[in-house]
């Protein structure tokens, strides 16, 4: 037994496998050719958001398209972030938005063959592949005390070097078998650092580069790195930097999804990979999401400051799955919506996905263009389904609402209004949207919401509903309806088309337009929607005439 050996052994007596043995139990994945295995490793901190359904759907698309694997590993090295029920908010917010995972972590404990899927239960798993790096020399414990590193830091600020624990400053490098088995007896804690072979002085020109295909980036160019980073926590539990590089060997990831703040950390998975005596996996780091401020500059989505980086925020709104998923397209792909105007009746996952037409500068994340994809994609949904949609949100979010699903042809009639036109309308963005929008067909939500029109007096008021209620027959056709609101304008001096009251307003109090608007208020509350005639056919005969009853009676 070398002296490495003999450190190795010492340090994880209870580890008994041998990389072997863990190649043999995960061994190369069968699939066909091509196809691509990706993963997504949140944190369960409970909080889910927007980037983490941006990159699992790169992932999702990846793998699905590709006939591979997606499969969730839960990344809870940092036990300080854990979150009861925290993976269940992972899975069901990402099912609602369509994404499912063919392997991994479930709520029902694990499916596949590359488990554990949760990197607190791996732990035997990176020591074994630590010991391995210890007794090949390529890995040591490190005894420095937190005021140590404090000192070193400080000395290298002083003296305008790198920071860190590397070369001369990486003290424990060369402890013999004795020292380390001394320490150890002493009961002094210890983190395994990686020995890095890099080349500290970074202004050398003979510095090696690291050159790195990344999917969505290109060629990568960067310095390698020197740092003796911090592989074992004193714990036992890994970093990221190890947990990454030996999770994603084991769980045969092809492809390797993040976000680009993992892209400085890049140069030590690299170093890692070579010292494991392993390939590294394609990367593909995604760029930040970015939102405009209110003064037009560009910057991060903060949890803080913007609700809309919360997955719950668009569940709680209401917003159908589909027009997420399709928004998120057209900013994960910036040849999406050409395709769309090509085919726009396709399944969306018709689309080929590319990682090459990915942005790889931050990507703008903009709410008015999400609202105006759903429009479209709403009008493509039946009324049926968005019934259903809208009932399950309202089940979930706002029950008190469950009254309105209760006619379930009324309520399509009303979904479907205009819709179907040569022109369709897009009314519909959004559940709480759409509840608000459609609220007056309802008597317990209808509310006044605006003003009868300035043009007309308060006197004209009874005067025009009156004559609207005595004259109105629900048989009349649409022309032989507005025939007669035009007969009430002309009654009672308002011009019968909009134009000739512009010509000459000195002659007429206003136009049709006023008085058919002091109609729709009275039965809708409001000054805008949608056609009136067929609102009043949707709504019944009881309901028009009582609601311009209960508006009279108001005056
Ligand atoms: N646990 C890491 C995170 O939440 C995952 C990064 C990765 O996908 O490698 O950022």
């Amino acid at each position: 037994m070398t002296d490495r050996e003999r450190v190795a052994a010492l340090l994880f007596p209870h580890i008994d496998k041998t990389p072997e043995d863990y190649e043999a139990l995960y061994p190369p994945r069968r699939l066909p050719e091509g196809a691509k295995v990706t993963r997504l490793g949140p944190s369960p901190t409970g909080f889910i958001h927007l980037g983490n359904l941006y990159g699992a759907f790169v992932d999702e698309r990846l793998a699905h398209q590709s006939g591979g694997v997606f499969f969730l590993r839960i990344e809870d090295t940092d036990d300080k972030r854990y979150v009861e029920g925290a993976v269940k908010i992972i899975i069901d917010s990402l099912r609602f938005f369509d994404i499912r995972f063919d392997e991994g972590a479930g709520l029902d404990g694990d499916t596949g063959a590359y488990g554990n899927y949760t990197q607190s239960q791996r732990g035997e798993i990176y020591q074994c592949f630590a010991k391995k790096l210890v007794a090949e020399g390529k890995a040591y414990p490190c005894f420095l005390t937190e005021e140590e590193i404090a000192e070193i830091r400080a000395s290298q600020e002083a003296a305008k070097e790198n920071p860190g624990i590397y070369g001369a400053y990486a003290k424990c490098r060369d402890l013999s078998y004795d020292e380390v088995a001394a320490r150890v007896a002493a009961g002094q804690p210890y983190v395994i650092r990686l020995k890095s072979d890099g080349n500290p002085d970074q202004s050398d020109p003979k510095l090696r580069r690291i050159h790195v295909e990344d999917a969505i980036r290109g060629t990568l160019e960067m310095p390698e790195n020197f740092q003796d980073v911090v592989i074992l926590k004193t714990t036992g539990i890994p970093t990221y930097h190890f947990a990454h590089v030996v999770d994603d060997h084991l769980m045969r990831t092809t492809h390797v999804v993040r976000g680009a703040e993992w892209l400085p950390s890049l140069p030590i998975h690299i170093e890692l990979f070579e010292k494991l005596g392993w390939e590294p996996m394609v990367y593909c780091h995604t760029a930040q999401l970015m939102k405009l401020d209110e003064e037009g500059n560009k910057r991060k989505l903060s949890k803080r400051k913007d609700p809309e980086l919360s997955l719950d925020y668009y569940r709680n709104e209401g917003y159908h799955p589909a027009a997420v998923r399709e928004y998120l397209l057209t900013i994960l792909n910036s040849n999406f919506e050409e395709w769309r105007a090509e085919h726009p009746d396709a399944p969306i996952d018709d689309f080929p996905f590319t990682t090459e037409k990915m942005s790889n500068s931050g990507a703008l994340f903009d709410l008015n263009k999400l609202n105006d994809i759903s429009k479209d994609v709403l009008l493509r949904i039946p009324a049926a389904e968005l019934y259903d949609f809208l009932k399950g949100w309202a089940e979930e979010f706002r029950p008190e609402l469950l009254p309105i699903f209760a006619d379930r042809a009324y309520l399509e009639q009303i979904l479907d209004l205009g819709r179907a036109d040569a022109k369709p309308r897009k009314d519909l963005i959004y559940a709480k949207q759409i509840v608000d929008f459609i609220s007056y067909f309802f008597d317990d939500l209808y509310k006044r919401e605006d003003d009868f029109p300035a043009e007309v007096p308060a006197e004209d008021l009874p005067l025009i509903l009156e004559k609207y209620l005595a004259g109105y027959d629900h048989a009349d056709d649409q022309t032989e309806w507005f025939g007669k609101i035009r007969e009430i304008a002309v009654e009672l001096g308002y011009a019968a088309k909009p134009k000739d009251f512009k010509k000459h307003p000195e002659e007429y109090k206003g136009h049709v337009g006023h008085v058919s608007t002091v109609i729709r208020i009275a039965l809708m509350g409001r000054a805008q929607s949608p056609d009136v005639w067929t609102i009043q056919h949707i709504m019944g005969e009881e309901m028009t005439r009582r609601r311009i009853g209960e508006a009279l009676k108001g005056l």
